[in-house]
């Protein structure tokens, strides 16, 4: 789960990381006090769920799909636009005048840059803050590293950058620093990072401080990314993190009931908002338009694999796992079915636990209750498969079955094809 930078920096606060003074507002009008009790010079920055705001653009909802193909195609057009004419998602003023200007222009707009995708991402809070006069901009970031089963420090002195844009053009320049889970963070590894950075006396120990925080509130709230892009050394020599990315391990958050309550549904993928609403549990939206219904993540896999290597594309991943009331297959096909893009769905069951005649009198329900609207294809084995065959057959479905999975797939393709 991701939160708002203003959530972050709120939450960074709280573990010693300095952040710009400033809060969040809805309307033009709390904007411009915000600015007032700030003395006015400050940055207002759209809040949504995405970065590259400030390289983005503001548009209106039916044109943010011509805009985003503008933004990847032409990356020209959206450089820099931060300290120049003002159009992006993060804006300088020089007033409380200006302030409350600038989130009028942000506010209930939609924000497109190349991270929100072609839907872009609606405005609906702005962050006032102090503006600062940066001298040097850094990338820093905490992250999960799976396959060492420990933290990892990243860090480059091309902040303000997308750290994959570094990764890409020189890796070199990116500095690297496991921690070990069983010690925790320890003051040599901010010695080390500040020098690697450059940053020496002062700004060396600010750096330190600033990054032991940051590890404890990442390790404190099973984050799996805290990133501070840029982290930055003012002209007056405050280090202090002028943007904050957080992101929760989903799996870790009910042990901490005051992040779960920072989430923003508005933010997540719609489908995803309602499969876990209705308790389908492990759904995952995908670009294609063949959907799958399929009991085991690795069976779930394979089936994604195997409409691919049919010439398909999955609409979705879904591990229905052992169904017990076929009222959760209604569900998954109620999500499945509010895909505009899908044309055809594949349920593969492989009866263990699960009880074949379960999803077959799931499929039969939602037919009743939903009424299926794109050709279904099913590959059923396993556990009570002749109750299930009876059951379909009684309800004279009209649906297309398969043998083996690599049938089922191909026939998915077609239907979807044909649809
Ligand atoms: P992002 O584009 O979504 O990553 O948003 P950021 O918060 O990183 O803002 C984009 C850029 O705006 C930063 O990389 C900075 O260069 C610039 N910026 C943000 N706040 C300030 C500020 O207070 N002063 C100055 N000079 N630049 C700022
Ligand atoms: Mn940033």
């Amino acid at each position: 789960m991701k939160v708002h930078e203003y959530q972050a920096k709120a939450l960074f606060a709280q573990f010693g990381v300095e952040v710009p003074g400033g809060s969040v507002a809805a309307t033009p009008g709390e904007a411009r006090a915000i600015a007032e009790e700030l003395g006015g010079k400050v940055v207002v920055k759209a809040q949504i769920h995405a970065g590259g705001r400030g390289k983005g653009r503001l548009v209106s909802e039916g044109e943010t799909v011509a805009m985003f193909e503008r933004l990847i195609n032409d990356p020209e057009s959206n450089e820099g636009q931060v300290r120049g004419e003002r159009v992006g998602g993060v804006r300088l003023a020089s007033t409380a005048e200006e302030a409350e200007q600038e989130a009028a222009n942000i506010l209930g707009k939609h924000l497109v840059s190349i991270q929100t995708g072609p839907e872009g991402k609606f405005v609906k809070h702005v962050l006032v803050e102090e503006q600062s006069a940066v001298d040097r901009e850094f990338y820093l970031a905490i992250i999960v590293d799976g396959a060492q089963a420990a933290p990892l420090i990243m860090a480059s002195t091309e902040g303000g950058q997308e750290i994959e844009v570094v990764a890409a053009h020189d890796p070199e320049a990116i500095v690297r620093l496991p921690v070990n889970p069983a010690s925790g963070y320890e003051p040599y590894i901010g010695r080390t990072l500040a020098a690697r950075l450059g940053l020496v006396g002062e700004q060396a120990s600010a750096l330190n401080k600033l990054v032991g925080g940051l590890y404890r509130a990442a390790v404190e709230s099973d984050a799996s990314l805290a990133e501070i892009n840029p982290l930055v050394v003012t002209e007056e020599g405050r280090v202090l993190a002028l943007d904050a990315k957080f992101t929760v391990d989903d799996n870790a958050l009910f042990r901490h009931q005051d992040l779960a309550d920072l989430r923003d549904k508005d933010e997540e993928d719609r489908l995803e908002v309602l499969a876990d609403d209705l308790g389908v549990a492990n759904f995952i939206k995908l670009d294609g338009n063949i959907g799958c219904i399929v009991n085991g993540a690795g069976l779930a896999m394979a089936t994604m694999d195997s409409i691919k290597f049919a010439g398909g594309e999955p609409a979705n991943f879904l591990d229905i796992g052992t169904v017990n009331d076929p009222a959760r297959v209604v569900n998954a096909i109620r999500v499945i079915s509010e895909d505009p893009s899908v044309k055809a769905i594949l349920v593969n069951i492989f009866g263990g636990m699960a009880r074949v005649d379960i999803i077959a009198q799931g499929v039969i329900n939602a037919e009743k209750e939903l009424g299926l609207d794109v050709p279904v294809v099913m590959r059923l084995v396993g556990t009570n498969l002749a109750e299930g065959e009876q059951l379909l057959s009684e309800a004279g479905l009209d649906v297309i079955r398969a043998e083996s999975l690599g049938e089922a797939a191909e026939k998915a393709v077609a239907a979807a094809g044909a649809a």
